[in-house]
């Protein structure tokens, strides 16, 4: 009897524990549900769909050179999976368990159903696995990480079955063209195509260059201007690779830039089991506090303020740049998306989920749990500490990590200007480039203001 194997967010054959354990015992077949229902607002956005439809059709790809297929499907995933079940006759299903709220709730339904048999595949640890010693979650990365360093390494990384089995008979599969997971008029996604390789083998591309470099990590993370970081989250974020195959493959490399690399990784880890322990946390403020925050109104008042952070037209160099980069390629780099987000949460005084949306739509590996977190730990509404108050100062960090090559890449009406200017041009020297639309003290003194209300 053939098994159902049962993809999301891990789309690759190698370490693939649901694929390994269904190919072990028999004929399998793999099936990719798009169900947007179940997510409600947080279905794929735009650069993810994208992304998906590349990631699907090189994952189909490697099946199809082993013989086997993809199956897609549309609709409620539990429904589909029921269906093809059926179709199949076939009772097991094996599948990575993921924590996103929407995908508990599939996987409890589906036990109801189904023999559904779960694994541990696209973290380090488990989710839930990193525990204090009365046995509760942690809220806090930074005892959270110690305890993961104390309990790693991940489990071995599983090879790729060398064969797969094919069941007697195929069940109906949509053809992937046919969703329109791709931008058409107009056609938006470009760049993206320019700048990233999807699928598996990219992915392990991505890692081998990234063995070469991890050792500088520490000193050169920060600098927009250089390419030296990883790159490696959409592939992540879609599992076209898994955290424990890159732990291992990079393992012996010791190196500071290592070490820093590592706690990277365990952030992700982190985000995840926020969201187990906070289901909710991309759409509420943990701190109550935030509550009574009095937001600008981005469909009225500021709704111009809105439009200009979107479009990268907002007067500041570093937080144009990243909005144009985040537009062009689906992905901003790290230092940049804390800046912009600051500014939008601070110095426009808009609601951080406002950007959280903004976010979901355009990066390549918007991730429920990591986009959620970020958002939340700039805002300060999260359960870290607090940070609403400490303003960062955009254009003291544009100078301070080295950001003028960045600038000039992605904002070329300021490519003339010298390093000593282009951080923050002075207006005669602005050209085409627009003016502030609000000042750093003016936007500063705002927010604070706004956050004393709270208060009381
Ligand atoms: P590297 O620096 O090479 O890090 C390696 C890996 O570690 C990344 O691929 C990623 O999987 C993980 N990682 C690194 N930093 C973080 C972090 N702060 N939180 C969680 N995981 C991390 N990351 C996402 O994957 N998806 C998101 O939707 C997302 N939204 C963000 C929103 C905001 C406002 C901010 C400030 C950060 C966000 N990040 C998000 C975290 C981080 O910016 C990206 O993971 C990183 O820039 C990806 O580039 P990289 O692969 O080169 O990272």
């Amino acid at each position: 009897q053939a098994q159902i194997v049962w993809l999301r967010r891990d789309l690759r054959l190698g370490d693939n524990p649901a694929l390994y354990h269904a190919a072990e015992a028999g004929p399998m077949v793999a099936v990719y549900v798009l169900d947007d229902a179940r997510a409600k607002g947080h279905a794929h956005g735009g650069a993810s769909r994208w992304w998906l439809h590349h990631s699907l059709a090189s994952l189909a790809k490697s099946l199809e050179a082993r013989g086997s297929r993809l199956i897609l499907r549309r609709g409620d995933a539990v429904e589909e999976l029921c269906k093809v079940a059926e179709e199949l006759g076939a009772t097991t299903v094996q599948a990575n368990r993921h924590y996103e709220p929407w995908w508990r709730k599939a996987q409890s339904e589906l036990r109801e159903k189904l023999d559904l048999q779960l694994h541990d595949a696209n973290y380090l640890l488990p989710p839930g696995a990193v525990t204090t010693g009365s046995g509760t979650p942690y809220k806090i990365y930074t005892p959270f990480s110690k305890a993961t360093l104390d309990l790693l390494p991940p489990r071995d990384a599983l090879p790729a079955p060398e064969t797969l089995s094919v069941p007697e008979r195929w069940p109906a599969s949509d053809v992937l063209d046919g969703w329109d997971l791709l931008p058409t008029k107009p056609d938006w996604a470009g760049g993206m195509g320019d700048f990233w390789t999807v699928g598996e083998a990219a992915a392990h591309e991505r890692l081998a260059w990234w063995a070469d470099h991890v050792a500088d990590y520490d000193d050169a993370r920060n600098l927009p201007s250089v390419d030296k970081t990883s790159q490696l989250s959409p592939h992540l974020h879609f599992g076209e690779i898994s955290a424990a195959q890159i732990w291992h493959a990079l393992k012996d490399r010791r190196s500071t830039g290592w070490k820093t690399f590592e706690k990277e990784l365990i952030w992700r880890d982190y985000a995840q089991n926020v969201i187990c322990q906070f289901p909710a946390y991309a759409t509420q403020s943990y701190r109550e506090d935030f509550n009574a925050l009095e937001w600008r109104d981005h469909t009225g008042e500021a709704a111009a303020d809105l439009k200009a952070w979107q479009q990268g037209r907002t007067g500041y160099p570093i937080v144009d740049a990243g909005m144009r980069q985040l537009w062009q390629t689906g992905w901003m780099h790290n230092r940049v998306r804390m800046i912009a987000a600051s500014f939008l949460i601070k110095h426009l005084l808009i609601d951080w989920r406002v950007g959280e949306r903004w976010f979901w739509d355009t990066l390549v590996d918007a991730d429920y749990a990591s986009n959620a977190c970020n958002w939340q730990w700039v805002a300060g509404s999260g359960v870290d500490s607090n940070m609403f108050v400490r303003i960062m100062a955009p254009l003291t960090q544009s100078e301070k990590f080295d950001a003028a090559a960045y600038i000039r890449q992605y904002v070329p009406e300021l490519k003339h200007l010298p390093d000593s200017e282009i951080h923050d041009p002075a207006d005669d020297r602005r050209g085409r480039y627009p003016d502030k639309i609000i000042g750093h003290k003016e936007g500063r003194e705002r927010a604070l203001a706004a956050y004393r209300a709270t208060k009381g």
